[in-house]
């Protein structure tokens, strides 16, 4: 194995290895890269571990553009052909009393010291210049059998920094790996350690893992993680669903679906919170037949506020928002209908509102859904041969302006807007065809409709 990795060091990483050796320093590449490349994975960045001190560091590379990132923590970042690479002394941890950053770090003077603070075994292990590894803790091992286990205690380990938790579960998530019996246990009894971490942090981590190909099987066996920082997570997490449409329960239901969403962030979010309003909106008919009422605006309500205290960007939690509310609204597969929603939300917004009520469905009683899956196909085919026609959705389609509207004798003002919008209506409705020669006949006759509102029915 050692030589097939060591084949695809790019000349950038065997030169620094290779300046610092010639400095009498020990080199090593360690972290991130060595597991991928291990897991023949290409590696997203380069880190590399010395026994050479920050200031020594930087008087190997002399020459060279030198970033001091985080001298204080050991850490210089050497520009080779515009690539960083960051080169960090061997050192230890002092405590994470704030769970962000160590509190003070000490540099130590062999490998074996440095590779006992990483977190995970898969993790803590180095390669040199001619491929040879050092590997104290097993990580090949336990890449070979998809582990993630701690280096040392895993109780300690997770005391010490709560983003581990959070990164445990990332790494199940997007390798496919089994969490270690003893490991997963403290993942589990140590959740309480995220009150501590920054949000920006725990959000970082969650996007990662929602995309992973086993977020659904990491969230079935961890909701209690999830829960620590998303309490509203809860009451779904036990939700019964007694309902023809269901076969599942709220959780079991609410994995399928983000499971059936593309990995896409955006996606992955909606459906995970599409539901969630759910609990609240609970009734049971004299059947025994539970409803969930108006759950969709409930839903979109808790979305916000969790997405807000978990600090997304605006856009995220607005689009994400604006999926929860509308997972459940009627869509009829004909051509006025998809036309005036694709005017209402834009193609994106639209195709990704498809994606979600695909997945939705997915997550339901098969039997139940075929006929609404075969409609969902049809409603995507007619919309995108509505874009492929390059049919008038918004304003800026049609074939008139204000101009035209004020040469046709309006006068300039509100009116005019209006004026337009009436147009723009009757065409998302099929009645007029956006051809000038018709609109301005239909101006110069002044039988444009001004009736802004009739908008207001999706459905129709
Ligand atoms: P990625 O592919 O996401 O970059 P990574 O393992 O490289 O994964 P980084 O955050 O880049 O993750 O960290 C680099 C290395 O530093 C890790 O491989 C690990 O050895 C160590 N490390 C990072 N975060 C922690 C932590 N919270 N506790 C202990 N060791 C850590
Ligand atoms: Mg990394």
């Amino acid at each position: 194995m050692e030589k097939s990795v060591k084949m695809k060091l790019s000349a950038g990483v065997r030169r620094i290895l290779q300046t610092l050796n010639s400095a009498g320093h020990e080199a090593y590449l360690v972290g991130g890269c060595v597991r991928d490349l291990l897991r023949s994975v290409k590696p997203h960045d380069w880190d590399i571990c010395t026994s050479a001190l920050p200031e020594e560091t930087e008087q190997c590379f002399a020459g060279q553009q030198v970033i001091e990132t985080g001298l204080k923590h050991g850490t210089v970042t050497v520009l080779e052909e515009g690539e960083p690479y960051e080169i960090t002394t061997y050192r230890t941890e002092g405590p994470y009393s704030d769970s962000r950053r160590p509190d003070f770090v000490h540099f130590v003077p062999n490998l074996e010291e440095d590779l006992a603070r990483r977190d995970f075994t898969m993790n803590a292990i180095a390669m040199d210049l001619q491929g040879n590894l050092r590997d104290p803790f097993g990580g090949v091992d336990d890449i070979k059998a998809g582990l993630i286990r701690c280096v040392g205690e895993p109780d300690q380990r997770f005391q010490e920094d709560g983003l581990r938790v959070m990164r445990a579960l990332r790494f199940a998530a997007v390798f496919g790996y089994e969490i270690e019996e003893q490991t997963a246990q403290a993942v589990h009894e140590n959740r309480t350690m995220l009150d501590r971490v920054a949000a920006e942090r725990i959000n970082a981590e969650l996007c990662k893992l929602l995309v992973g190909k086993g977020a659904g099987d990491v969230l079935r066996q961890y909701p209690d993680v999830f829960c620590q920082f998303w309490p509203q997570l809860g009451p779904l997490v036990t939700l019964e669903q007694h309902n023809p449409w269901h076969c599942w329960g709220g959780w079991e239901h609410t994995i399928h679906a983000l499971e059936a969403v593309p990995t896409d962030v955006t996606l992955r979010l909606a459906m995970l919170l599409h539901d969630i309003g759910k609990p609240a909106c609970k009734s049971t008919d004299e059947q025994g037949i539970d409803h969930f009422y108006a759950h969709p605006a409930v839903s979109a309500r808790l979305a916000d506020e969790m997405l807000r205290a978990l600090k997304f960007d605006n856009k995220t939690r607005e689009r994400v928002v604006l999926l929860v509310e509308r997972h459940d609204a009627q869509l009829l597969p004909r051509s006025q209908v998809i036309r005036r929603w694709l005017n209402r939300l834009g193609p994106k917004a639209f195709f990704q509102f498809l994606d979600v009520k695909r997945a939705d469905n997915m997550g339901q009683a098969p039997e139940k859904v075929r006929d609404r899956l075969a409609e969902l196909d049809e409603i995507r085919a007619k919309a995108e041969q509505i874009l492929a026609d390059r049919q008038c959705l918004t304003l800026k389609d049609l074939a008139v302006d204000g101009r035209d509207v004020i040469a046709a004798g309006i006068e300039p003002g509100p009116e005019v807007g209006r004026v337009l919008e009436g147009l723009l209506e009757r065409m998302l409705s099929g009645e007029i065809p956006n051809e000038r020669e018709t609109l301005m006949a239909i101006l110069r006759s002044n039988i444009v409709r001004h009736d802004s509102n009739s908008m207001g029915n999706l459905d129709s």
